[in-house]
């Protein structure tokens, strides 16, 4: 790889149809921004495979890299915030959507949208976490700040768990003490979903059925990945005053519940986003990320695989295939 011919991922589209090609570019070919970055690991994220697949329309304009966080070393930099040889980490700022994205050896960005390396992480570990591992801690430190404590006596419930959000927020949220139940539609997540520290496993069609307005109360806490009669399902067990970090519809966008839970339970669905993330809240996040992820995580949880491959898993991860998180190599 030089910055005169490295390889990249690229989406066209023809007659409505996304394709994807591996092409050289050089330098010239990236749009512009004031730090150039070597590229060494992307991530495979939900967003990703509906970009590679057309689905969602996600993708703005095309030609586009997708691939919405990366990490790697900077090359270039007009910035005086980054200087040749720093190691950074990039998500959200529709990076892979309207920007092109991590599935390039050498990439052209916007300094704001960087954040350094977070100390006790290396480049790997950041994208094993990637923009996934990230929403899992904004919805760890959202709870927080309405009062989820290690004392809690309650079980706390994690959706989606044998996705790549659903992971990482397991593993943080047994490693800080709380009592994890994982739900997952898929039987052979389990012995991976307990190496990762949930306390039970519940099978996710138990929460989909539909039920009374309020059933028992169950959860003290809950990080929902999944949306749709998920989340409706869980809204009706949560205990009083407990509080729901929301942050995904991979199950669907509807939501039919009613408003007893919210009034009479004082129940909190707070809404968890990535994206638009300032700087210190990033920081914040990947330092805690460093702290309360075990490093015994890293190796159930992750995947690392080539750039060619990268729109076969893209297919996967849509239908709910993919364990953890997915790690793209951009070095070889
Ligand atoms: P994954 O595909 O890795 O995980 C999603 C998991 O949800 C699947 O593994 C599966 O878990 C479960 N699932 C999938 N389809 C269904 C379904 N139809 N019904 C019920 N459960 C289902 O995705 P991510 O973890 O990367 O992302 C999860 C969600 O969070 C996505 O919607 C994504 O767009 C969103 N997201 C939001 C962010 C934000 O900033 N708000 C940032 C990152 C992601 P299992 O098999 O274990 O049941």
């Amino acid at each position: 790889m030089t910055t005169e011919s490295f390889k990249a991922l690229v989406l066209n589209e023809q007659a409505g149809e996304v394709q994807s090609s591996i092409q050289t570019l050089s330098k010239d070919d990236l749009p512009e921004g004031d730090v150039l970055v070597s590229v060494a690991y992307s991530g495979l994220n939900y967003k990703d495979g509906l970009a590679l697949t057309g689905k969602g329309k996600i993708v703005r304009s095309y030609p586009m890299v997708p691939g919405i966080d990366f990490s790697g070393t900077v090359v270039e930099s007009a910035s005086p915030d980054y200087k040749p040889g720093d190691q950074v980490v990039l998500t959200g700022w529709g990076v892979g959507e309207r920007y092109w994205g991590g599935y390039e050896q050498l990439a052209r960005v916007r300094s704001e949208w960087l954040v350094p390396l977070p100390e006790g992480l290396d480049l790997q570990q950041v994208m094993s976490i990637g923009t996934a591992g990230l929403t899992a801690m904004l919805c760890v430190l959202t709870l927080e700040e309405h009062g989820l404590v290690p004392t809690m006596e309650r079980e706390l419930l994690v959706t989606g768990a044998g996705g790549g959000v659903g992971g990482v927020a397991v593993a943080v949220l047994a490693n800080l003490g709380y009592k994890v139940v994982a739900a997952t539609g898929r039987t052979e997540t389990h012995a991976y979903l307990k190496d990762l520290g949930a306390h039970d496993i519940l099978d996710r069609n138990v929460l989909s059925v539909a039920g009374k307005p309020m059933e028992k109360e169950r959860w003290g806490a809950a990080v929902d990945t999944v949306g749709g009669d998920t989340l409706a399902g869980v809204i009706r067990s949560m205990a009083y005053n407990s509080s729901i970090a929301a942050c995904g519809n991979a199950g669907g966008i509807a939501l039919n519940t009613t408003v007893l839970p919210f009034i009479l339970r004082g129940v909190n669905l707070l809404g968890v986003e990535s994206v638009v993330c300032p700087k210190p809240r990033r920081q914040e996040a990947w330092s805690r990320l460093s702290r309360d992820l075990p490093r015994s995580a890293f190796e159930p949880m992750t995947q690392v695989v080539k750039l060619e491959d990268v729109p076969n898993y893209g297919r996967q991860i849509l239908k709910g295939q993919v364990r953890g998180r997915i790690v793209v190599d951009l070095q070889a």
